[in-house]
């Protein structure tokens, strides 16, 4: 009898029949508050019926159009609706599956476009598993370790941390540009330089937000030495941080964004966006595949953005951020193993240390269980996987934010308390 193999590493024991809105039902019908949003991708909560409309029409129409071949009604009507919520002159886009896809499809743009063949990337971001994408990640050995060697062309700088070295966001964006300008110098000259690629929170890396400084620093770097900057909204994009996109926090204009996850409610599906002359640099067919804007994915993206304007969802993520964030500084305040809670609107972290500073993975790790056994389901992240996050659905009510604090809480004592 053939097994699942255990490279896929299962955080809860939880067998998923069925999603409704916040909640997932396993096969006993036992009820979870879904905090994870599948890593944030059910934007709209699980089976919106409006998403579930439109794709079940789609799939009685037209399944799949290779957009190589044909082109289809549901590409270009997500194409026109995502030219509405882009940033201006990002006018230009094509679809492939994946938030790794869509890194590696930006750096081959990036790579054609400028000539030059250097990506530099940040110590702790994550962009994915893919062979290219692994190589711009450093949140985790694991991505990487024992598969290299990685494409080469890329070098890493440090991402500015504040709570890990105690430092105020001016002196940790100091230091992180002023890297960066030595790297630039001693490791990768701006001539070699295709692009920076940054995500506007760190995700898999601890939900760390970057500091709207240090996204004007890259934005000035990238302008004076004429090198890309790449967006990785895959994670914060489609409302997750209370604004529609995690860069406009910064007031900052991306060369290129990517966005997927939440783009089209669990579809597989992503987006890579740029101005019309960067993306006339590219070769046309160097670029899709196979499965790319599928019809299906891209009508319960139409679908999703529609539900995202028509329920006002990414003013839902800033409201009920702010509600979810002052009931985690409570249960904090409480619990003195919580150092740090923080975040962008519903893209919020709890980070677990030791009295004398250090990480202590085995508390998240305990209340990370503790919360799945009590029926909140939620996500650990960080290099050493002590920080517990909480990205519900953007439907998420008051109430149901009430709910997970109070399910929160009592997952915390009992950490403590094993
Ligand atoms: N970029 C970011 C910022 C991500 O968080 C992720 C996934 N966690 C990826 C890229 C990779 O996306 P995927 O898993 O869809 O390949």
């Amino acid at each position: 009898m053939a097994e699942l193999s255990p490279v896929l590493k299962q955080a809860t024991p939880v067998l998923a029949a069925r999603g409704e809105g916040v909640h997932l039902y396993d096969e006993q019908d036992r009820r979870y508050l879904d905090f994870t949003a599948g890593i944030g991708v059910t934007s709209t909560g699980h089976c919106h019926p409006r998403v579930v409309e439109a794709a079940q029409r789609q799939v009685g129409t037209l399944i799949h159009g290779q957009y190589t071949t044909v082109m289809h009604r549901p590409l270009l009507r997500l194409t026109e609706r995502l030219g509405e919520v882009l940033p201006d002159g990002l006018d230009r886009l094509f679809y492939v599956n994946s938030g790794s896809e869509a890194v590696e499809a930006a750096v081959r743009l990036a790579r054609q476009a400028t000539g030059r063949q250097n990506i530099i990337a940040f110590q702790g971001g994550f962009h994915g598993r893919t062979m290219g994408a692994g190589a711009l990640t450093s949140s985790g050995t694991k991505v990487r370790s024992g598969i290299g060697p990685m494409m080469p062309g890329v070098a890493f700088a440090p991402f500015p941390e504040t709570y890990r070295h105690g430092w105020s966001e001016t002196e940790a964006v100091r230091f992180a540009l002023g890297e960066l300008d030595q790297l630039l110098v001693t490791v990768s000259s701006p001539r070699d330089t295709a692009a920076i690629i940054v995500e506007p929170v760190l995700g898999e890396g601890g939900y760390i937000p970057a500091p709207p400084e240090f996204l004007a620093g890259l934005r000035d770097r990238a302008d004076r030495h004429g090198i890309l900057l790449i967006l990785d909204e895959v994670q914060t994009g489609v409302g997750r941080t209370g604004r529609f996109w995690g860069h406009e926090h910064a007031a900052i204009r991306p060369d290129i964004l990517i966005t997927a996850k939440g783009l089209a409610s669990g579809f597989p599906l992503s987006a890579i966006a740029a101005g019309q002359e960067l993306m006339s640099r590219a070769w046309p067919g160097s670029q899709g595949g196979t499965y790319g804007g599928n019809a299906v994915a891209a009508a319960a993206a139409v679908a999703t953005l529609d539900v995202v304007r028509d329920e006002n969802l990414v003013a839902n993520a800033a409201e009920q951020g702010s509600r979810l964030r002052e009931g985690l500084h409570k249960v904090a305040a409480e619990h003195p193993v919580i150092g740090d809670v923080r975040g962008l609107g519903l893209m919020l972290a709890n980070e677990f240390t030791t009295p004398d500073g250090q990480p202590d993975t085995t508390t998240a790790t305990r209340a990370h269980a503790a919360a799945a056994e009590r029926g909140l389901l939620l996500l650990t992240c960080g290099p050493h996987g002590n920080v517990v996050r909480m990205i519900p659905p953007l439907i998420v009510t008051a109430d149901q934010v009430d709910e997970a604090v109070g399910l929160w809480s009592q997952a915390v004592h009992d950490a403590v308390s094993a």
